[in-house]
């Protein structure tokens, strides 16, 4: 129901039934917001002890490093990255919630666009050894954004690059200058994405249907909020795709014309 008042349906001039309610709007706001806050809260307090572990598990792997116990301080560094996993899901969940609630804060910088590109891609190249990422740059431009937020961007479409190329082993990235905007492409040769799903893998919780959920682990966010960010930094996200052959994802940010002329 879509109606905006209650409507009464009259016989007799009695009233039999009130249908059509504005709560059905109110209701599903209402349901939204709960689920929202209940995200929220429950990501919140998963943070904590996260957080706790990851710092215990640091000392102990330190201290076994130092007795020498390294079969058991691989253990500990094992353990180690999966809670930077979990750490991970968790900044995702609470970036949802803050992107629903309009609360997404952003940092302003101005900064150098193909050395925030470069950090990244260094920074991922020590997570595989199986991936060669592979980097062309265009002109140096500088931009104002959030360094960090468009470094998450950068990251997860590189993760997901690596993620979803189980039988290839390069990725290229690449930064362009054009008609005032600072363009920059992942592009893997793994699995692809048919192309009636291709508008679909930026909604929030969408995931690639098929039994490859056991295969690719993940909670099919990090595209959504990937484009919110651009999308409020100015830019643009899109994707070229071909299944079994693999994909391009690539993202524009707005140039400012005189810092960069
Ligand atoms: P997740 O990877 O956690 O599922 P994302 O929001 O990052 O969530 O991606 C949504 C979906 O888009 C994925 O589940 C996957 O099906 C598809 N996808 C994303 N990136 C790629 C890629 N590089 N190659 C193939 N499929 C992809």
């Amino acid at each position: 129901w879509h109606l905006t008042r209650a409507l009464p349906f009259i016989i007799d001039g009695k009233i039999i039934k009130w249908f059509g309610t504005n709560t059905d709007i109110d209701e599903q706001k209402q349901l939204q917001r709960q689920k929202d806050d209940f995200l929220g809260i429950a990501s919140h307090e998963l943070k904590t002890p996260v957080t706790s572990i990851k710092a215990y598990a640091q000392v102990l792997g330190a201290m076994l490093e130092k007795e020498g116990q390294n079969k058991k301080a691989e253990l500990v560094l094992r353990m180690d990255s999966q809670v930077n996993r979990l750490t991970n899901l968790i900044g995702d969940l609470l970036d949802v919630t803050k992107i629903n609630s309009g609360r997404l804060q952003f940092n302003k910088t101005w900064f150098d666009f193909n050395e925030a590109v470069k950090e990244t891609v260094v920074d991922l190249q020590h997570t595989t050894q199986k991936h060669k990422l592979i980097t062309y740059f265009g002109d140096v431009v500088k931009i104002h954004s959030d360094k960090d937020r468009i470094g998450q961007v950068i990251t997860n479409l590189i993760t997901n690059a690596i993620k979803y190329s189980p039988h290839t082993d390069e990725i290229i990235i690449s930064t362009r200058v054009e008609n005032n905007e600072a363009i920059v492409c992942v592009q893997d040769f793994g699995i692809g994405i048919a192309e009636d799903k291709l508008d679909k893998v930026f909604e929030q919780f969408y995931r690639v249907s098929g039994n490859k959920q056991h295969t690719f682990p993940g909670l099919g966010l990090g595209l959504y909020i990937s484009a919110e960010i651009i999308k409020r930094e100015g830019g643009r996200m899109w994707v070229n795709s071909v299944e079994g052959k693999g994909s391009t994802f690539c993202f524009s940010l707005p140039l400012n014309t005189d810092i960069n002329n």
